[in-house]
């Protein structure tokens, strides 16, 4: 059977993250864009979270229409749609994606929860153990298989529970990170975990950044933990993960959202993986580097490339992957590019066919114009002069997910969603009855 899943998307409203801190950390190629950021931004979340927030005062709703259009002007069109969605609720935010994807059949998606709350500047936003619940109830058992998503880890909410603090909204720290992963895996219908080390946390190693860290000077200093704490928490979750076969997507970009300009090349490095994968207990770890560590300009040829790092990464990890997310593919400026690199990928690394992974990042994706595309013409630079063919196609639509995510005979996350399924009285959904009869891992 021919089914496509989506490992990569996001469904969190603006009440779910710090929208404030989110928006500014993000880098504005722009030059006019990354100018007037700091002045548009601040009112700019304001009304994304007054809008959801059904804002009824005339005169801040004739003010945000005046921002919104300064936003059009210097933001684009693409960016003020994205706010759109931030604005509206969960239930609303599901109903876009499936329309936005409905042409592209799209079996299962995987949203990615994030957990920024301990890293930028403080807007209260959703508990995260609400933020779980009310995804279990209104998003995973609605839907029934069609939405299983990853569970977020912060190492430093963990930390901060052990260690009885406060969160950043002043009350007690109630949830550690590793008993919300415990319990969204192992009871709510979640199939993986979340990571964000460009926030500011190597997958390990982290005394060496010990002075890094200190640049983020954010909460009064009420969170700064030693590395060999960091390294503690996350070889934790690694176990964990490894003993439940429970997969791991990292963010792996250059640039995107970070804790201060660049701090992507001080903790989110594909290299630092290493550290991690060369540990023989950590062999079989499940990994997905997101975004392939690409940046446009330079893709897999350029000077500055993380992308060649994961391609030699392929070859000598089993278990590691790397996704598409959030590539522009869809601008056709970049597809000569897109295409020549992909070429030449497929023939320095032929293992990337059994690697990659396909992934939109929507509604992040929604930032760019023509989005709807995005799975046509990834298919079209891949299968550019006879580079992957038809089989290979398939393994990046789907085949190569499910042995990521240990969908298959004897996988424990099979295991765990056949149970899920039978606890709750869900009809396993057609893609998952497939892979049940098949024979394992292609
Ligand atoms: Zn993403």
């Amino acid at each position: 059977m021919k089914f496509i899943i989506d490992v990569h998307s996001h469904i969190f409203s603006a009440r779910d993250i710090p929208l404030k801190g989110y928006l500014l950390s993000r880098n504005y190629e722009d030059k006019i864009q990354k100018l007037l950021s700091p002045i548009l931004i601040p009112s700019i979340a304001k009304c994304i979270r007054g809008k959801l927030n059904r804002e009824k005062n005339v005169f801040i709703k004739i003010k945000c229409k005046c921002t919104m259009g300064l936003v059009r002007l210097f933001m684009g069109g693409q960016y003020l749609k994205w706010g759109d969605t931030l604005s509206k609720d969960i239930e609303s935010i599901i109903s876009e994606l499936i329309e936005t994807f409905e042409k592209d059949e799209i079996d299962l998606f995987i949203p990615l929860m994030i957990d920024y709350e301990y890293w930028f500047k403080n807007t209260p936003d959703t508990l995260i153990k609400d933020q779980i619940d009310f995804i279990y109830e209104n998003v995973i058992l609605p839907y029934e298989g069609k939405f299983h998503p990853f569970v977020s880890f912060d190492p430093a909410r963990e930390l901060a529970f052990r260690k009885k603090l406060c969160n950043p909204d002043g009350d007690p720290e109630k949830y550690g990170s590793m008993n919300l992963v415990k319990d969204a895996i192992e009871k709510k219908g979640f199939i993986g975990v979340k990571l964000y080390n460009s926030m500011g946390y190597k997958p390990f190693n982290n005394a060496s950044v010990d002075d890094k860290r200190r640049r983020i000077s954010l909460h009064k200093k009420k969170y700064v933990f030693k590395g060999e704490e960091y390294d503690e928490v996350l070889t934790e979750l690694y176990d964990y993960c490894v003993e439940n076969e429970v997969p791991i997507t990292t963010h792996c970009g250059m640039y995107g959202i970070e804790s201060y300009p660049d701090a992507s090349f001080d903790f989110g490095k594909a290299v630092y993986w290493r550290d991690v994968l060369d540990q023989e207990k950590f062999k079989n770890l499940h990994l997905n580097l997101a975004h392939f560590g690409w940046y446009t300009p330079e893709g897999y040829t350029g000077k500055i490339t993380w992308v060649k790092d994961i391609c030699k990464m392929l070859d000598d990890y089993n278990y590691l992957f790397t996704d598409v997310s959030c590539h522009r593919v869809v601008l056709k400026k970049y597809i000569r590019k897109f295409k020549s690199d992909y070429k030449k990928i497929g023939s320095d690394f032929p293992i990337v066919k059994e690697r990659l992974l396909f992934g939109t990042d929507w509604h992040v994706l929604k930032r760019v114009p023509n989005f709807r595309d995005f799975k046509d013409d990834y298919i079209d630079v891949l299968k550019h002069e006879n580079n992957f063919n038809d089989a290979e196609i398939k393994n990046f639509l789907s085949g190569n997910a499910l042995n990521f995510l240990g969908l298959y005979k004897g996988g424990k996350n099979l295991k765990r969603l056949e149970k899920f399924y039978k606890d709750n009285n869900i009809n396993p959904p057609e893609w998952f009855k497939s892979i049940r009869l098949s024979d394992g891992r292609s």
